[in-house]
């Protein structure tokens, strides 16, 4: 129930400056960001290295209002990957890129978002590494499996994001794991109605599993974004049937949830990447790890009230 509330919160300008400006509200963002400038995430970058895990980094932010926003996004993303280089982890630390904040919703923007892409998915594949697309809300997909497209042309490793919830999503998974993308399965986050959506969670879950098996005995590379024992425990069955190797999938959890199953996974064999976000505008970011587990809601809450 509390979710949908919470996603419509996600968008509100008033609640963006009422929640942003509560000091009591950095040590909950701090569980799930891994802080605000590239100096604060290099290390947090080298102690998940250190536990066998590997990073997808996530500069946060979406929803601009101004092509020199996105441009400025475009370049703390290069910046980053100067620092990347650096550290030599090559395809372990990789980098998840919103189109919103590239510049996507823009008049003209799907041609900005590419021209702002490009650069980064270039400045990666020189220090060995990648870029995926995330998926955002159902308005922003055919935009993104553009782009996503046109940049696998010469940089077939870019992956993209599917999301079981959209109804559309299983005819994507087809197309993706016959052209042999890098793909990331989620559930999906935004607010989306019953016309494009399944609403309920065990519908979601049906064919979160329905994709996922296209995925595993297609062409491509799945990587299972999602926290949720059982299909991790479901993925790990069909990689036997279909006789996929621990290196031909891998698992990807967002960092501040389910740490030791992440470290224990590992552990196993399996490839664990951590989705790692940092930077200033944590809102809508935030927002959406509130929505998915009210329990978050609750400790929020509370550290207000205790303050
Ligand atoms: P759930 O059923 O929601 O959760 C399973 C269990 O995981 C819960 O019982 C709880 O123990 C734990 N858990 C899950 N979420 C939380 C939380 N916020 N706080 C604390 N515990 C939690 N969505 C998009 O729409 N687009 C994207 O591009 C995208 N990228 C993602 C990348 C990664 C690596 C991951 C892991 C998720 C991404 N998501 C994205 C979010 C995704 O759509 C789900 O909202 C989110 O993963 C929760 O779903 P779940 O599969 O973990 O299952």
């Amino acid at each position: 129930m509390l979710g949908p509330v919470i996603l419509a919160a996600s968008r509100s300008d008033r609640m963006r400056r009422l929640v942003s400006a509560a000091p009591v509200t950095k040590p909950v963002v701090e569980r799930f960001i891994a802080g605000e400038t590239v100096d604060d995430v290099v290390p947090v970058v080298k102690h998940l290295a250190d536990r066998g895990l590997e990073v997808s980094l996530d500069v946060v932010g979406e929803d601009i209002t101004t092509p020199e926003q996105s441009t400025a996004a475009r370049d703390a993303y290069l910046r980053l990957i100067d620092h990347l280089e650096g550290l030599g982890l090559g395809e372990r630390a990789e980098m998840s890129v919103k189109l919103t904040l590239f510049g996507q919703a823009l008049p003209g923007g799907h041609e900005l978002a590419l021209a702002n892409v490009r650069p980064v998915v270039e400045a990666a594949a020189r220090i060995g590494t990648t870029v995926t697309l995330d998926a955002e809300d159902h308005t922003t997909l055919d935009s993104m499996f553009a782009i996503h497209e046109e940049l696998r042309k010469d940089f077939p490793q870019t992956g993209c994001v599917i999301q079981a919830y959209l109804f559309r999503t299983e005819a994507d998974a087809r197309r993706l794991a016959a052209n042999g993308s890098r793909v990331r399965i989620v559930k999906g986050a935004y607010k989306e109605t019953a016309s494009v959506a399944y609403q309920d969670k065990a519908e979601i879950d049906k064919a979160y599993v329905r994709i996922l098996k296209i995925l595993m005995e297609g062409e491509g590379y799945p990587m299972i974004g999602s926290h949720d024992p059982r299909l991790i425990a479901i993925t790990q069955e069909l990689a036997r049937r279909v006789g996929r190797k621990l290196d031909d999938y891998e698992f990807q959890m967002l960092y501040g949830i389910r740490g030791e199953e992440q470290t224990r996974l590992a552990a196993e064999g399996h490839r664990v990447r951590v989705y790692t976000a940092y930077g200033t505008d944590w809102y809508g970011y935030f927002m959406r790890r509130l929505a998915e587990k009210p329990a978050n809601l609750r400790f929020f809450a509370r550290s207000m009230i205790t303050k």
